[in-house]
């Protein structure tokens, strides 16, 4: 393992733990299981790099990623 990947793990971890403190312990636990946080249903198939991407990032699936950028408008990567 790099140096990089540990940096990124670690990163990971720390949110984790702020996640459960903050009270999102559930939606952890399903990110960990391969479910979506947000619909409680298995993630993907993903339409392209940048939702597996997004997926890397909040773990939702593609159906909720769909929904929350259709809703926001002009928003551009
Ligand atoms: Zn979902």
């Amino acid at each position: 393992m790099n140096l990089m990947m540990m940096i990124l793990l670690m990163e990971t971890m720390m949110n984790r733990d702020i996640m459960i403190q903050a009270g999102f312990s559930k939606e952890v636990a399903r990110v960990d299981a391969g479910l979506c946080p947000t619909c409680d249903e298995e993630v993907g198939p993903f339409k392209d790099d940048l939702s597996r991407k997004e997926y890397g990032i909040s773990g939702m699936c593609q159906t909720c990623q769909n929904m929350l950028f259709d809703s926001e408008i002009g928003e551009d990567y």
